[in-house]
């Protein structure tokens, strides 16, 4: 994938966003709008994510940073390791240290008193691939295809590969970082994880056939004048 700027970056990222939309037409799901269940604290995103969702009007504020600083919350899930990084791991079937992230209690601070997401066009992949074909109840989880979950997990990695010069880490974290113009850059006490390219993608061998066509669908998607297919050349 060559070099890009954050501006092209967000236009790949905005096609990879509306051609889940496309792909999750194919799913029957009990998502409503209003649901929000699965809004909670320990949402996770990449550094591109995040700065794309700056972006949304909820930061047209006279004080982002402040607002930011008072939604920062102690103890949420932060995980140890990137999607890319676990994704290695398994290829390679090599063990792989435990995930130490604790999940923590609580509403996600972009839910509005009427449990509406108040950055819904601009919400991270994690979000947007919370799908249940059944109502969620809160505490329980949600059902969803085996199928789906791969795929899901497939996006996670290419938006991980997009930006794999980022971090990834707990939402607001990210965001936090950001505002604070503290640079994305990790090290070993920081609550954030650095970004790996892509090392191939984790299908079971029942599935490949299903996952290579929605590949190909992926490499087709427009992209401006272009396709996806020619921003991820090298692997798909
Ligand atoms: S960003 Fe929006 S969709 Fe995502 S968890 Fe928060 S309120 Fe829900």
């Amino acid at each position: 994938m060559v070099q890009m700027n954050d501006s092209n970056k967000f236009k790949v990222l905005t096609a990879i966003y509306s051609f889940y939309d496309l792909f999750l037409k194919d799913f029957s799901l009990a998502c409503r709008k209003g649901c929000h269940v699965c809004c909670t604290v320990n949402i996770v995103a990449t550094s591109i994510e995040a700065k794309y969702l700056l972006g949304s009007s909820f930061f047209d504020n006279p004080d982002p940073k402040k607002l930011l600083a008072s939604m920062a919350m102690g103890s949420v899930y932060r995980p140890s390791l990137s999607t890319n990084q676990i994704a290695d791991f398994c290829l390679r079937q090599e063990e792989f240290p435990p995930d130490t992230g604790k999940h923590g209690e609580g509403t996600c601070p972009f839910l509005d008193r009427v449990g509406l997401c108040s950055v819904y066009e601009r919400r991270p992949f994690a979000c947007r691939a919370m799908s249940s074909t059944e109502v969620c109840q809160n505490g329980s989880e949600a059902d969803m295809e085996p199928f789906l979950i791969t795929v899901n997990l497939a996006i996670h990695q290419i938006i991980e590969h997009l930006d794999k010069e980022g971090v990834s880490g707990n939402l607001i974290d990210v965001l936090n970082k950001l505002v604070n113009n503290q640079g994305i850059n990790t090290d070993s006490s920081d609550s954030l994880v650095s970004n790996r390219a892509l090392p191939g993608f984790l299908v079971s061998p029942d599935e490949q056939e299903r996952f290579r066509a929605v590949m190909r669908r992926f490499a087709d998607f427009q992209v401006g004048d272009t396709t996806l297919g020619s921003f991820f050349w090298d692997f798909l």
